[in-house]
Parts: C-alpha cells; structure tokens; sequence
C-alpha cells in the first residue's frame, strides 16, 4: 500500500512586519523565517509522519537541496522528484502584520513545468490498494489521476486553491474529494451536492470534519479537538495525509478520520506548515 503524491514543493519565505505594504510604500521586514510548503510537500510529510509509504512526485529547481533533505529526514521518497535545471523551486512569499493578518504572493517555478512523460513513467508501478493523492498545485493532474484510476489505485484530491476549471478536469477520475468548507460551498454551487466520486471529506477547521461515504449512503461526523490555535497554515494538508495514510493502513474511517483530527489539532498548536506535522508517536499520546 503505497502513497503516490504529484504535489507542489515550496519553500515559504515568511516576513512579519508591523503592518501590511500598501501600493507604492516600502517596509523594513521585522523577522525572516525559510519553512518547508506546499500543499503536496505538507501532505506527504504529513503522510509519512504518519507511518505510511509516501513516494512524492513533483518537481524542485536545481538548489534548495535542504527543502529535500527535510522530505527524507521526514520518510518521504525523494527519488522521484525531476530537479529542473532551467526552473526555480516553487515558493510563497507570506507577508505577517502585527495582528495576524496575511498576504501571500506564491509563485508555483518547478511545480507547474513537469513533463507528461515523466509523471507517466513515476507512476508506472500504481496499482490496486494504492493511493495516488493530488492538490492543485501542479500541472498534470488529470493526466495522473486518469493514469491512477485506470490501474485500480484509489485517487484523493484536494480542490484546493480551488479553481472549478481544474476539478471539472479532474473530478472524473478521483475517488475522493476533499475540500474545506469554502471549497466545499463552491463546489456544490457550481456542480451541486451529487457528485460523481465515492467520498467527500469535508473539514471545518475548529468545527471538525466529516466523511461522505456517498457509496455507502453514510456520512461519518469527526468533531476537532480543542487546542489552542498558534498557526493553522497547514492544518488542511495535515488531515489529508493523515487520513490517506490510515486508509493505506487499512484502518475504518472513522479510525483515519479521529486520528487526522487529533493530528490537525496538534498541528496547529505550532509555527509553521510541512515542519509542524507530528509523527504517529505524538498522536497516539495525544489520544491516549
Ligand atoms: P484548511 O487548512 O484546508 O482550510 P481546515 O481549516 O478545515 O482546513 O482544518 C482542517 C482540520 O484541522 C479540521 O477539520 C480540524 O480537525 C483541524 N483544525 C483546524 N483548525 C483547528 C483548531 N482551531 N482547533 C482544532 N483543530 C483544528
């Protein structure tokens, strides 16, 4: 039971500043912290974190070596992942004010420029009981899932940045849509609540989350865990890997679904995105 996961691999560049720039003005950046982001890196950590097999398909720039190293330190399999001479690694530029308030600036370098044949190739070995999980962040998805799908693996995609063009693509071919509440709402608006997949897992931040086993006919509620938030960043990608990593295992859903909340709400209690995801360890005391 592998994990195959075509995700973004950023690097988050994140600045705090005593208010946010407006048009024309210049600031002096208070503090600078590097972290590992993207929605595809965070999921694979989280995945790997979780004791699951997690080989991650993308793309980085030529340098960056320590973004890779911090994906093995993690247990994710790196050897998959096309270093593009000609492209930069994918990054985030996250302005912070004073009050918490953000801006993002992110632009996608590597991420958006992987070949077909190489997606091909990484993924030729998928095959029943796998799992391929996406995000939108890459180019290709279609491609994969179809690919995924086509040799039995169950694919989970995450709509998110949400964008309906992007999911009408690939919606065809994925087994399980996960969306926030947001994505969710926009989701529904445009295609409505049948959707042609098997599940829907729908998270609520602090409200939890659910699952849709819409083959079933079954809805599995999931309430959060009360923490105290720090940094949510993340928190999404988190549940996701978690939860891909228990179906991996073989766990029920409700066991997945109890086990990415207890991870989410630990995830949340610290700074930052793929190096905040605990390890199994962690969330099994948390729930002890
Ligand atoms: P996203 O990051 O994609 O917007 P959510 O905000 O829905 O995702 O959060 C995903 C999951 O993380 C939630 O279902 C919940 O389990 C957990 N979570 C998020 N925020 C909190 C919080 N403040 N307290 C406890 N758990 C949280």
């Amino acid at each position: 039971m592998t994990i195959y996961n075509l995700g973004s691999i950023n690097i988050d560049h994140v600045y705090r500043l005593a208010n946010l720039p407006r048009s024309g003005e210049t600031i002096h950046s208070r503090d600078l912290d590097h972290g590992l982001g993207g929605k595809g890196a965070n999921q694979s950590v989280a995945a790997a974190r979780a004791g699951a097999r997690v080989v991650h398909l993308g793309a980085m720039g030529a340098s960056d070596d320590w973004v890779l190293q911090r994906l093995v330190d993690a247990g994710v399999e790196t050897d998959r992942i096309a270093r593009l001479p000609d492209q930069v690694t994918g990054h985030a530029i996250i302005l912070i004010d004073a009050e918490g308030e953000n801006s993002i600036i992110v632009h996608g370098g590597a991420n958006q420029d992987l070949s077909v044949e190489t997606v091909r190739r990484d993924l030729t070995g998928i095959g029943p009981g796998d799992i391929l999980m996406m995000q939108n962040e890459t180019n290709l998805q279609a491609e994969a899932a179809a690919q995924a799908s086509a040799a039995g693996a169950t694919v989970i995609y995450s709509a998110a940045p949400f964008e309906i063009g992007a999911l009408r693509k690939v919606l065809p071919h994925v087994s399980i849509l996960a969306v926030n509440e947001g994505e969710a709402a926009e989701t529904f608006a445009a295609l409505g609540e049948d959707l042609p997949v098997q599940g829907l897992l729908i998270t609520r931040g602090p409200e939890g989350a659910e699952y849709r086993d819409l083959t079933a006919g079954m809805v599995h509620r999931q309430p959060a865990f009360a923490v105290t938030a720090l940094d949510t960043t993340g928190a999404g990608d988190c549940f996701a890997g978690w939860f891909a990593a228990g179906l991996a295992r073989g766990e029920d859903v409700p066991t997945a679904l109890r086990h990415a909340a207890a991870a989410a709400a630990l995830q949340v209690t610290r700074h930052g995105a793929g190096d905040a995801m605990p390890d199994r360890a962690e969330v099994l005391e948390f729930l002890a």
